[in-house]
């Protein structure tokens, strides 16, 4: 059995994007499973396929292949190993050792927080090699523990059961991560995404630096949509105090915690809409040293975009107006959907917008373990600028 292509289809394929949607689909087993993907002239990869799903081929190798279970094995030892060093080297770090697509492993995301690792594998061919899988990243890694985490309500579109399950060791409530000088706790099987967002950390630590390096000592700092309040960690030290918001009381709990575990004295929690906060902050007059925002990728569909665009420039608006000269903005948008371009257009036009002389410190993008596709634009999600307000 094979899955066979449109020529749109194919022409995908060629092009080295591995997702086909149904539609660009002649002819589709009726199991999911690991097929090989045809045109009319023969095989042009191996795929993950799910004819429940939108996305229903996932190619994970391009090309023909005699044995595809061990070719997609093989990009699973290549992406542990791009990644041993760090793994070996810092038994605390919270590290990305798989990202799906970008690693060739469809829909798999592994994150190790000091090696207790958290396995998402959203396609449905993953679901019978699930023991193999926990078999294999201990042999590689001799992890803590392993957790399945298939928990995500996204599941259920491409047909797929929720649960939690072990799938090596006995995977604790929470673990200790250490990021820099910092310490912080996640919980294993709750919490958002995996349990940290680990695509921001070198962002996190950059910000620290560079308040290191330009001798920031005191002033004020404001961490919104801070989530466990990792970026305001990383501020503390630097500055007199900094204000954490977020609209959800769970992540302000978790990141009271880590504020104790980190015996960071100065910061203060706020529950609000980030949105109404600004608008409110701004009209007190408020001054701020560093401002982070990082908020929820506000454009899930690409119909979304404009909408998205027009608050992404709403917040950072606001933001620089409430930035002194010399103040620094920190700011991010993980929407797959708003490129990078539009992205740094969206920031010139709020900076004009405020009649803010603004300079661009540093353009940066998701941490070294998140690595990206050239050909597959959802890889590159992450755009991160911190910005300078002259006058
Ligand atoms: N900066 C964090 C990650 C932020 S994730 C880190 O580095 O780990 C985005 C956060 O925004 C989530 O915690 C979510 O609860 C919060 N959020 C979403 N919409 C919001 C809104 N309108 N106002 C305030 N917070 C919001």
């Amino acid at each position: 059995m094979k899955v066979v292509l449109t020529p749109r289809g194919v022409r995908r394929v060629l092009a080295r994007h591995p997702w086909v949607w149904q539609s660009d689909v002649l002819e589709l087993p009726e199991e999911p499973g690991i097929y090989p993907v045809a045109g009319r002239r023969g095989v042009l990869g191996w795929a993950m396929v799910n004819p429940r799903s939108l996305i229903s081929v996932r190619v994970f190798h391009f090309g023909d292949a005699d044995d595809p279970l061990a070719a997609l094995w093989r990009n699973l030892d290549s992406a542990l190993d791009f990644r041993r060093v760090a793994y070996r080297s810092n038994e605390q770090a919270g590290l990305r050792l798989t990202f799906a697509e970008a690693d060739l492993l469809p829909g798999l995301v592994i994150d190790s927080y000091a090696r207790h690792l958290v396995v998402q594998a959203h396609a449905a061919a993953w679901e019978p090699l699930l023991g193999e899988l926990g078999e294999r990243l201990q042999a590689a890694l001799a992890a803590n523990s392993i957790l399945a985490r298939h928990d995500s309500p996204l599941r259920e579109k491409e047909g797929l059961e929720r649960y939690v399950r072990p799938l090596a060791g006995a995977t604790p409530a929470a673990a200790l991560v250490g990021e820099g000088r910092v310490r912080y706790r996640v919980e294993l099987g709750a919490g958002q995404k995996t349990g940290a967002f680990l695509d921001q950390r070198d962002n996190r630590l950059f910000l620290g630096e560079f308040l290191a390096a330009r001798g920031q000592r005191g002033g004020r700092g404001l961490d919104v949509f801070s989530y466990q309040g990792l970026f305001a960690l990383q501020m503390s030290p630097h500055l007199d105090s900094v204000e954490l918001v977020d609209s959800s009381a769970a992540a302000l709990a978790a990141a009271r915690e880590n504020a104790a575990l980190n015996r960071a004295e100065n910061l203060t929690f706020t529950e609000a809409n980030a949105f109404d906060l600004l608008r409110q902050k701004e009209r007190a007059g408020e001054q701020y040293d560093v401002v982070v925002l990082d908020p929820p990728a506000f454009a899930a569909r690409k119909s979304d975009r404009q909408r998205a665009l027009a608050a992404y420039k709403e917040v950072n608006l606001r933001a620089l107006k409430l930035l002194r000269p010399g103040g620094l903005l920190a700011t991010a948008s993980c929407s797959h959907h708003v490129h990078e371009a539009e992205f740094y257009e969206m920031l010139a036009g709020a900076a004009a917008d405020a009649h803010r002389l603004v300079r661009l410190r540093a353009r940066r993008g998701q941490a070294w373990d998140h690595p990206m596709l050239l050909t597959v634009p959802e890889t590159h999600y992450l755009k991160f600028a911190l910005l300078e307000v002259l006058s």
